[in-house]
């Protein structure tokens, strides 16, 4: 599959176009440069609301007592964590070693000691097929260079019967909200990146990346497209965040 790939000449990092190489570097100097102040950040951006979003996620996801399961861009390990106190074997698979540093610390400080930490990129993913009852990717997949070979990485490790879950922001349909929102985020989010996190040009980036991100109908085309089958949508505040999943059947 990911042969018959085709290269684009250019990728978006936030509104600008670079080479796919680029973006990678881009993207990675980005993480390594919030990898501290993300959870904070998050916090902040979300007014905290991203916690309720990640419970929703896990629940959907149904993880059972010694499943493997991956965690891709799994970063700081806000997924993992959860996905492993209900009793998951984990896997966290990120392509960033300083936002894995950050992981692993924090792993240590809840006492969770069970999970796997791998630096890996989610388009090439050192894991055997079908090493996985379940693949979560929360707010990764936007980074990620070439999305389809990302997804289609995630169809390969997955047993037959395995589970796909993508946590991602999108575009809210709700039209009043949708122009309140925008102006949040091209607004606010960079002020507020610049002053926790002295890093106005990362923040911005994400803003940026969430603009140029497919739609919720686009996104869900591309999962079918990886092979995955009965692809669902739920939509988050109109569809600002939105949880795509779907079946390895
Ligand atoms: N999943 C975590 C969460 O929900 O808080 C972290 C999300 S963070 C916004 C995005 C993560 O994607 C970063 O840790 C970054 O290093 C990782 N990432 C970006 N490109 C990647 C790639 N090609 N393969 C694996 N991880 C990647």
């Amino acid at each position: 599959m990911t042969e018959q790939t085709p290269v684009p000449a250019t990728v978006s990092f936030g509104f600008a176009d670079v080479t796919p190489e680029e973006k990678t570097a881009r993207v990675g100097q980005v993480f390594t440069r919030v990898a501290q102040r993300y959870d904070l950040m998050n916090d902040l951006m979300s007014a905290g609301m991203h916690r309720a979003w990640k419970d929703r996620f896990v629940r959907l996801v149904r993880p059972r007592p010694g499943e493997p399961i991956l965690d891709l861009a799994g970063g700081t390990g806000d997924i993992a964590f959860r996905l492993a106190r209900k009793g998951a074997r984990v896997t966290v698979a990120d392509i960033n070693p300083d936002m894995l540093k950050v992981g692993q610390a924090r792993a240590r400080r809840r006492g969770l000691t069970d999970l796997e930490f791998v630096e890996a990129n989610a388009e090439a993913l050192p894991f055997a097929d079908a090493a996985f009852a379940a693949v979560t990717i929360a707010f990764g997949i936007r980074n990620v260079t070439h999305i389809e070979r990302a997804l289609a990485q995630a169809h390969r490790v997955l047993q037959w019967g395995g589970r796909f879950f993508c946590l991602e922001f999108s575009t809210t349909e709700w039209p009043g909200f949708a122009s309140l929102y925008d102006l949040y985020a091209m607004e606010v989010v960079p002020r507020l990146g610049a002053m926790v996190a002295r890093d106005r040009d990362s923040y911005r980036y994400l803003v940026e990346s969430i603009r140029r991100f497919p739609d919720m109908a686009s996104f869900r085309t591309m999962i079918e497209a990886a092979g995955f089958k009965r692809v669902v949508v739920t939509p988050i505040l109109g569809g600002a965040v939105a949880i795509h999943r779907g079946w390895k059947i």
